[in-house]
């Protein structure tokens, strides 16, 4: 057996556990050892019953005192319910849906319980603890994979077990001397540890060793990027002749400064020799779009074509229309290409885009999928970066023919700290836009409690009247049995009985493109004025006339993600406002959600939000689309910089290519291909 072996021959995993672990991306035993743990069960940590705080996850070592009895709650639940003592308190132990478990509460067995301890005035309690016959051999550290139906917690740890002897095969990435400088730990030591660590430092120190590399890959696959972009040769474009002012003159209003001085920075980048890469960012509403059109146009007058991405059809829709409108005056030709277009459109405009037909092509990834051919691609516009990242950037670049390579332009509305920013998008230029267009209404923003519906809907009802538009928000798009969100689908009900008089309707995630477009369509022009929705609506999406933005279980939301959301509204010149619906349940939510109430800057917000929520769950909503790491935390800043420090080091050394890097760099060749494959054929 070595790395290369497909898991299916690693001893107790059968053809299907095979295919649950392909599912996973696990298909060979190298694979397997590099599927890290999300979290760990210190188990180890066995507490006396009379110690135990109230909420405290950790084990007990109890004898069973009581014969289990079994019942069924109201909702109808099966219940097991059992205790036992450690010599001087008693552990009641509660279990549902897990009749399986009867056996091993027998009166007399001696178990080692792990859980979370609740304290009420019945004594102390876990609820679906983990439970094992105790041995003074048990392992003090439990690794936890990320989940998934096929495969038990066990199966998955017993199939790393029998293959870990060849993390010894794993060949080591950095030199010895690099593992000094930065006190890590051998690939080898590493993954056995991450696996099955004795205790948390060892658990700690083989994460920092695995996720220090990615980052330190990670970063010196964006150089490289960045590198080969500044070798390629650009279609350099030529202010001359251009008659850009005209472009200017035509626009309802004058650009902000900050408009003025990015248009500067990446008008000069499309006069270079060399492709522009540049990142424009700018929070909700400074105006990115007409700075993108901008570009488009002098592409456009160069006899080139652009390339305009957005993450979702429905912000591909609206840009259609936006730049279509501002450009179709100046004799440019916009196209629309999104997935959801019939075969017969699909193949038209693919022509015309083929034969130089539109010299404008906006779509979302469809436009990137590889059956396109651009004629004479100039200029490629990503909007909304946080949905794509870094490989999706570097897939569009690879559409410029041969040599040359098109100039790209990133769009970003989420505002994200310095530091993170470095990592995310090390490999571009950066313009800011930090100023908001005059005339902006300040969002009048209240955090309020679910249960005060009158307030809400008299608010709703007093806007509605005056013939302004409104979007309330919801997180989940069906009714799920976990979780208890109120489900757009049920709110969508609710509305509908509160305001029989106002055209509503329902957009969430899982609609079909063109349904979604329709329903986006009627919201847009007034024909319907609530819409209920979940977090599809909450890029970019331009609706003047609305001026409330509704935000159901708000506490469910991180900062950013409620900013982004609020940025839908205040865009017209009506004074507007932001209702964060909180269940007053949950403690801690109205205190977070004050610090929306009290600023507006995205930057804020951002880094409160970093701050409150702590690294993990920052970029968890959105990480999804954009990079994921397996193990790295992206918002580590201590470890980024750190990695940052490396790769500088190996490029100022100009070691990149030398033996003792090669293994590195080809690291890095190698996340760059495997993330490449994963988000672009998927
Ligand atoms: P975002 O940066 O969020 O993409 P948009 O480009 O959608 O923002 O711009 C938001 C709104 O502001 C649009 O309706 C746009 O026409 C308008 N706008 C953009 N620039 C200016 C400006 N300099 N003055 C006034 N309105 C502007
Ligand atoms: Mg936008």
């Amino acid at each position: 057996m070595d790395l290369k072996t497909p898991v299916g021959y690693i001893k107790g995993v059968g053809e299907s556990r095979a295919k649950a672990f392909g599912r996973l991306g696990v298909f060979t035993a190298g694979d397997l050892l590099c599927f890290y743990p999300k979290r760990y069960e210190f188990r180890g940590d066995i507490k006396r019953i009379a110690q135990t705080r109230d909420g405290e996850t950790c084990s007990a070592v109890i004898k069973i005192d009581s014969t289990p009895r079994e019942g069924r709650g109201k909702s109808g639940i099966h219940y097991v319910k059992s205790s036992g003592t450690d010599g001087d308190d008693v552990l009641y132990l509660t279990f549902f849906n897990s009749r399986w478990i009867v056996p091993a509460l027998s009166p007399g067995r001696l178990l080692r319980v792990y859980g979370r301890v609740a304290v009420t005035l019945y004594g102390h309690e876990m609820i679906n603890p983990a439970v094992e016959p105790y041995s003074p051999d048990l392992k003090a550290v439990s690794p936890v994979y990320p989940a998934t139906k096929s495969l038990t917690q066990k199966a998955m740890a017993k199939a790393v077990e029998s293959v870990l002897a060849l993390a010894d095969e794993v060949p080591e990435t950095f030199p010895e001397e690099v593992r000094k400088q930065f006190s890590l730990i051998t690939k080898t030591l590493a993954i056995k540890q991450v696996h099955f660590p004795q205790n948390q430092k060892e658990a700690d120190e083989a994460v920092r060793r695995l996720a220090f590399e990615e980052l330190a890959v990670f970063q010196l696959a964006l150089y490289k990027l960045k590198a080969g972009q500044s070798k390629k040769a650009a279609k350099t474009l030529s202010l001359k002749g251009a008659k850009s002012k005209l472009f200017f003159d035509s626009l309802p209003f004058e650009l902000t400064n900050a408009q003025k001085n990015a248009v500067k920075e990446i008008f000069a980048d499309l006069q270079k020799e060399t492709p522009m890469t540049r990142l424009l960012q700018g929070d909700v509403g400074s105006g990115k779009t007409v700075l993108a059109a901008a570009s488009a146009y002098l592409a456009a007058k160069n006899g080139f074509q652009t390339a305009f991405m957005a993450p979702t059809e429905i912000l591909a829709a609206q840009h259609f229309a936006t730049l279509s409108g501002m450009l179709s005056p100046h004799g440019i030709k916009s196209g629309i290409l999104t997935g959801s277009l019939g075969a017969a459109s699909k193949k038209k405009i693919k022509d015309d885009i083929s034969n130089g037909e539109v010299d404008v092509i906006i779509g979302t990834n469809a436009v990137i999928q590889s059956d396109v051919e651009f004629s004479n691609l100039g200029l490629a516009i990503t909007d909304e970066q946080h949905r794509f990242g870094v490989i999706q950037r570097a897939s569009l670049i690879t559409k410029g023919e041969g040599e040359t390579s098109p100039h790209t332009l990133v769009m970003s509305a989420t505002p994200i700290p310095r530091t993170l920013s470095l990592i995310l998008y090390g490999d571009l230029d950066v313009s800011v836009l930090d100023e908001l267009p005059p005339g902006r209404q300040n969002i009048k923003t209240y955090a309020i409690d679910g249960s005060d519906r009158k307030q809400i809907n008299d608010l709703l009802e007093s806007q509605l009247r005056r013939g302004r538009q409104v979007f309330v928000v919801c997180p989940l798009a069906e009714e799920s049995e976990v979780v208890d969100a109120l489900s757009a689908a049920e709110k969508y009900e609710a509305v509908i009985r509160d305001f029989p008089s106002y055209p509503a309707s329902l957009l969430h995630g899982r609609m079909k493109g063109k349904d979604k477009n329709a329903i986006m369509a009627a919201f847009k022009s007034g024909e319907t004025k609530i819409l209920v929705s979940t977090t599809v609506v909450e890029v970019g999406v331009d609706v003047p006339n609305a001026t409330v933005m509704v935000v159901e279980n708000s506490e469910r939301f991180g900062l950013s993600t409620l900013h982004q959301l609020r940025g839908r509204i205040g865009r017209g010149r009506e004074e507007s406002f932001c209702l964060l619906v909180y269940d007053k349940e949950s403690k801690k939510s109205r205190e977070r959600l004050e610090i929306m109430c009290r600023t507006q800057n995205g930057f804020e917000i951002a880094e409160t939000d970093l701050k409150l929520r702590g690294p993990g769950e920052f970029f968890g909503e959105k990480q999804s689309g954009e990079i994921s790491f397996k193990i790295a935390n992206i918002a580590d800043m201590a470890l980024i910089k750190q990695t940052r420090a490396l790769v500088d080091m190996i490029i100022d050394k100009g070691l990149l290519d030398e033996n003792g890097y090669a293994e590195l760099n080809s690291a890095a060749e190698e996340l760059f291909v495997k993330s490449f494959k994963r988000n672009i054929l998927n």
